[in-house]
């Protein structure tokens, strides 16, 4: 295989359509949020969870009355094509269809988880994929547990769909390795706060220590070095060891040429 960047990528697709379909399945179905999912082939579903056969093709036969009624009155109200349909339904849940790669994906779930694992199957089915940049572990459809309310979300998910919680930053399950979601890998900086803090600490520091010198010595040009020079010691030392801030690394234009697509 070729050196190819890390990051969103397309690919030459070696896998058929039901296989493909599976796999978005299997995914959907190891989501916490989610209730069934079916994808539909000319009318027929091509995999499905949380449901059987019966009630799989009712669903498929909602879905494309759904994007039907969507193509022929919404398109045409506001003139512009129509690629997904979201059916609120209740207690925050919605029906979600939509169309990729001439298959109908429909999901029923929890608003937000919906609307996330649809946009990662959609792009999975459409030929993207994200890989970590130091294994080429393929993380399209790796899940991720949140270590805050631990429900099974997206690996690629940068915030939580339940609870909030920020999770861009994330081991890759195949190499331990820090990445974010999208297949970034991860450097560490020191803020802005902490370099604040060490030029404060350093003066206050060489302030004493030039004054220490001074009674020690009366001599104000020693006093004035052990200031300077302790001041410099005692700042690098706190801003050496202040702590840092993971940020993702930006992409190269490679990366950012695989990402557009
Ligand atoms: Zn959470
Ligand atoms: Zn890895």
């Amino acid at each position: 295989m070729s050196e190819t960047p890390a990051g969103r990528e397309r690919l030459q697709e070696q896998k058929d359509i039901s296989e493909l379909a599976q796999d978005v399945t299997d995914f959907l179905n190891k989501l916490d949020g989610i209730e069934y999912s079916v994808i539909v082939s000319e009318g027929f579903p091509l995999a499905y969870t949380g449901m059987d056969q019966e009630r799989a093709e009712t669903a498929a036969a909602l879905a494309v009355d759904l994007a039907t009624a969507a193509e022929i009155y919404i398109a045409d109200l506001i003139n512009e094509e129509i690629n997904s349909v979201v059916v609120f339904v209740q207690s925050g849940r919605v029906i979600s269809v939509s169309r990729s790669k001439g298959l109908l994906l429909l999901i029923e779930g929890q608003r937000k988880i919906t609307e996330e694992a649809t946009q990662i199957a959609s792009s999975y089915l459409e030929g993207y994929r994200v890989y970590c940049p130091y294994c080429r572990h393929d993380l399209t459809l790796e899940i991720y547990k949140c270590p805050r309310c631990g429900r099974t979300i997206p690996f690629r998910s940068d915030v939580c769909p339940f609870c909030g919680r920020v999770v861009r930053f994330k081991k890759c399950p195949s190499c331990g390795r820090l990445i974010t979601g999208t297949g970034r890998k991860v450097e560490y900086i020191r803020t802005g706060e902490a370099a604040r803090i060490a030029a404060l600490e350093g003066f206050i520091g060489g302030v004493i220590l030039g004054s220490l010198g001074y009674i020690a010595t009366m001599n104000p040009i020693v006093a004035i070095a052990a200031g300077v020079l302790g001041g410099s010691v005692i700042g690098m030392f706190i801003y050496r060891n202040a702590p840092r801030e993971p940020i993702a690394k930006a992409p190269s234009t490679e990366e950012k040429k695989a990402e557009s697509g």
